[in-house]
């Protein structure tokens, strides 16, 4: 047998079939029970060979075999080989990312809870009359109960246990109940306008297409979802909706429970491995009629899949970022393919490789251009503040808009992605800055805890009263974050409220809730946050909707940063003007004629796109050609580095023709978390070729003895 383990290494591990289990019989998928060195693993049957390339006697029996059943669906299994090909990882390794915490562990597939006892009808069955024993039998002759049920009604585990052993009770599991077709919907379906329309019966069900809908915010995008939806469970078939991390919240969910009476199941990374398991396993038995979650449920089995939505396609978090390094996003088209299913992939700013596909028609491309109902778009404007002078980083023409907006009963919405008070602090004496120990970057200032604080690992300190340096009490916080402004405007607008949405604030779970409760409450107010902020929320008071810092964006080193930087002022501008009233964006930069802001505010997002698709062909860079990142990582920069440099020869050889290397460089941040950080950028614009390469060059890496505390990963279509 051969069986995929989740260890490091990129091959399969001979076993033979347990002690009286005869091999041919089990099914490719199932889990089982092996030896491995001095430990014991949870591995996955993979194929049932009886011969192996070591001689049959030195092999080692499984211990065991865990399931009858795959407990992955065929479909996704292929997808998990596929997988692991593509991303260069570990079979057994991507198989366990599929897998659900508690079958990892090797628990049994069974869910404790839909264990249902019955009595075994048996004429001598020597109980006292009027005995407990007698009473619970009695009952579960009528019918069968779970054991909440029987513990409930005041009999205990023992007793169970008692009629079990004496052959008089039996445990089964009811077969599962689909949800019911009829009366599907709880509230109408809106009356689709000519886009919608269009984009709805645009997609076919029950075959493969992928679709682009390309669709502002606000203009009804989710409503077209909702819609497909509903054809696909008139079908009796499932949909799956995948939204960024961010964009889970309470009010999308409610938004899907609202319209439908089948039940919605909801998978995240916060839910307790059991809580998962039990959604994981209703979905796999078509009880369910849609599966809502964030990146990793992708791999929810489903027993009759009929349409896969990804909502926000272009958001970074689809794409894993350590370890199995898959972006979801790609996966979603390929598993619709398997599946002949169709697949939708929403976006008010859709990603240079999304809109690539459907220029070259690979994707069928709707557009929804208008705002639904009666919204209006709105009216976008720069505050050049390059001969302005700020106060705390606000100009004096934007104070004077917010205070406007706010006597007239509005909401204002701030949008600043910098969480904490200042992003550095400065000695203005020696010029000594505050930086984090362990990475490089700067400390930010957080004036509520008098702490310094890295924003890219756990470290943080006391924020020192004087420089570490010149004992100088003139230390200066540098810039703003949303911290520093929510104190600036509680000064400046005292008679209203200031809602402050980031990370820190918004720490626990009903703080959020909170906050969205008291805005939707739509007393004129102030809200000031990071991308917490700008996603997915809908806050139809909001009509002045201000950005304090686009710059860093228009200057990012990385080849993505204009991309996102467009995205992202698309997604906060969409936050204003979504009801009745109109909205306005103030931009401030001090590079209101900078190119691309400019095509920005010209013409959108659309033109931005194609132009910067422009820019990718002409530098070859994806969409256009392909790109995997070796990276080499150890505290010391020297072992880091010339290991790559060591390594280079090798991957040279393993290169493809048309395959081309660049580095060893260090990274864009080159010390994270005490690890200096080098790469190599392998690329090509043969996909195949690049695959090739990279499969012959693991080969190879796995084999090397690596010096301690020395890490290499492999990415492959980095995010950046
Ligand atoms: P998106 O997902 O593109 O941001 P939504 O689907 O959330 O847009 O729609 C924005 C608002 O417009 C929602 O309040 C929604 O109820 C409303 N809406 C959507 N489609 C229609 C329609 N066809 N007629 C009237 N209102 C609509
Ligand atoms: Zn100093
Ligand atoms: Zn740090």
């Amino acid at each position: 047998m051969r069986v995929a383990l989740p260890v490091p290494l990129r091959r399969l591990f001979d076993y033979l079939a347990p002690e009286n289990t005869l091999s041919h019989t089990l099914q490719a998928g199932v889990r089982l029970r092996v030896p491995f060195g001095r430990q014991e693993l949870i591995g996955v049957l993979v194929e049932c060979s009886e011969h192996s390339e070591f001689p049959l006697e030195k092999l080692k029996r499984a211990h065991e075999i865990l399931d009858d059943e795959p407990p992955l669906t065929p479909v996704l299994f292929e997808l998990a080989q596929w997988a692991a090909q593509y991303y260069q990882y570990p079979l057994g390794e991507v198989l366990h990312t599929l897998l659900p915490h508690t079958l990892r562990a090797g628990k049994s597939t069974e869910l404790a809870s839909d264990l249902q006892w019955r009595a075994v009808p048996c004429a001598e069955n020597s109980l006292r009359t009027g005995s407990k024993l007698f009473s619970l039998y009695q009952w579960l002759l009528q019918e069968s109960a779970t054991r909440e049920a029987i513990t409930e009604a005041g009999y205990s585990s023992a007793q169970i246990k008692t009629l079990c052993d004496r052959g008089l009770l039996e445990s089964f599991i009811p077969t599962p109940t689909p949800f019911d077709t009829q009366n599907l919907l709880a509230e109408p379906h809106l009356a689709l306008n000519e886009e919608q329309r269009v984009a709805v019966a645009g997609v076919s069900m029950g075959k493969f297409s992928a679709t682009l809908l390309e669709g502002v915010t606000g203009s009804g995008k989710t409503e077209v979802y909702l819609q497909l939806i509903e054809k696909v469970l008139t079908r009796s078939e499932q949909a799956l909706v995948l939204v960024p991390e961010i964009g889970l919240t309470p009010q999308t969910v409610a938004r899907f429970r609202r319209r439908f009476r089948c039940p919605v199941v909801v998978l995240h990374s916060a839910l307790a491995a059991g809580e998962r398991y039990a959604a994981w396993q209703r979905a796999r038995r078509g009880e369910v009629g849609i599966v809502i979650g964030t990146r990793s449920a992708l791999f929810t089995p489903l027993a009759r899949t009929g349409i896969i939505i990804v909502d926000e396609e272009h958001d970074n978090s689809f794409k894993q970022q350590d370890g199995f390094r898959y972006s979801a996003r790609d996966l979603t088209v390929l598993r619709a393919q398997r599946e002949n299913i169709p697949v939708v992939l929403g976006s008010a700013t859709p990603s240079l490789e999304t809109l690539h596909n459907a220029m070259h028609n690979r994707y069928q491309h709707w557009r929804l251009t208008q705002r639904a109902g009666n919204a209006k778009p709105p009216t976008i404007e720069v505050i050049d503040t390059n001969r302005i002078a700020l106060t705390e980083g606000i100009s004096a023409p934007l104070l004077q808009a917010m205070r406007n907006e706010l006597a007239a009963g509005n909401q204002v919405l701030v949008f600043l992605n910098r969480r904490g008070y200042a992003p550095a602090l400065l000695c203005a004496d020696c010029r000594w800055q505050a930086s984090c120990p362990h990475c490089s970057a700067k400390l930010t200032v957080h004036k509520k805890t008098q702490q310094l604080r890295c924003h890219h690992c756990d470290y943080y300190e006391k924020l020192p009263r004087d420089c570490p340096q010149c004992e100088s009490t003139r230390l200066d916080a540098i810039g703003i974050g949303t911290q520093r402004s929510e104190h600036f405007f509680n000064e400046q607008f005292a008679e209203y409220p200031v809602i402050r949405i980031d990370r820190d604030s918004m720490s626990r779970k009903k703080s959020l809730h909170d906050a969205l409760e008291k805005i939707h409450q739509g007393n004129p107010s102030l809200l000031i946050g990071t991308q917490m902020l700008a996603k997915g929320h809908h806050f139809p008071h909001v009509t002045l909707v201000v950005i304090l810092d686009i710059d860093s964006g228009l200057f990012s080193a990385d080849f993505r940063g204009a991309e996102k930087m467009g995205q992202l002022l698309e997604q906060v501008a969409g936050r204003a003007g979504r009801a009745e009233k109109p909205g306005r964006v103030l931009i401030q930069s001090r590079y209101a004629e900078h190119p691309l802001l400019r095509t920005l505010l010209k013409e959108g997002y659309q033109q931005l796109a194609r132009q910067l698709l422009g820019e990718r062909q002409a530098a070859a860079l994806p969409p256009y050609t392909h790109l995997a990142l070796l990276r080499a990582e150890h505290t010391d920069p020297h072992h880091a580095q010339q290991l790559l440099k060591n390594w280079l020869p090798a991957l040279q050889a393993a290169c493809e023709l048309g395959v081309q290397l660049a580095g060893p460089w260090p990274a864009l941040m080159e010390k994270r978390a005490s690890f200096y950080r080098f790469d190599i950028q392998i690329k090509s614009s043969n996909r195949s070729e690049l695959q090739k390469t990279l499969a012959k060059f693991c080969a190879f890496a796995e084999q090397q003895k690596l010096p301690k505390g020395l890490r290499w990963s492999l990415d492959v279509d980095p995010a950046s």
